[in-house]
């Protein structure tokens, strides 16, 4: 396995619409590799999720996992998810705001409005149709991700850039200013 770079905000892959993964190949070697190689990275800089673009690789491929997570310390757990060729469809209009950060633009945080529920579809790392209805914490990481795929980051949905912060300015002056929501 290996640690990948991670393209930051700038790096025009990051603007790139991911195509989409031909089924038959997601059971080959490479395909296969290359998403333990987006497992370990996610882990190794204590990501929430990491798509592909973020690895320099326009495909439709992301990572999801939320443990114990330094980076997010009051967010619900959210097991291993591997999400090829997903799409997303929202389930209410009903929108949240929650503070969101993002791999390819290190060390910030913004206030995010994102949908509370979303219908997830995409092939697992099997080759495996997967649906499935998800809320709160897990939609709005399932927004982010499928957003790097649409070539869209996080900034782009800020409402207010107000609240864009560094985190040791967001740990001193938001934190428990404004309620988190994530
Ligand atoms: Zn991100």
């Amino acid at each position: 396995m290996a640690i990948l770079k991670v393209a930051r905000l700038g790096h025009p892959v990051l603007r790139q619409q991911a195509e989409p993964v031909v089924p038959t190949d997601i059971h080959s070697a490479g395909v296969q590799q290359f998403i333990d190689d987006m497992i370990e990275t996610m882990r190794e800089y204590d990501g929430a999720g990491l798509a592909a673009n973020q690895v320099h690789v326009p495909r439709q491929i992301a990572v999801i996992e939320v443990g114990k997570n330094p980076r997010y310390p009051d967010a619900p757990e959210v097991p291993l998810t591997v999400v090829i060729n997903p799409v997303v469809t929202p389930l209410t209009d009903e929108t949240e705001d929650g503070w969101e950060g993002c791999l390819s633009v290190p060390d910030m945080r913004g206030v995010v409005p994102r949908y509370m529920a979303v219908r997830l579809e995409y092939l697992d790392r099997e080759g495996n149709a997967i649906s499935l209805v998800a809320k709160d914490f897990f939609a709005r990481v399932i927004q982010h991700e499928t957003d790097h795929l649409n070539g869209i980051v996080y900034v782009d949905r800020i409402r207010d850039m107000r609240t864009l912060s560094h985190i040791a300015e967001w740990q001193r002056y938001w934190l428990g200013v404004r309620e988190q929501s994530d």
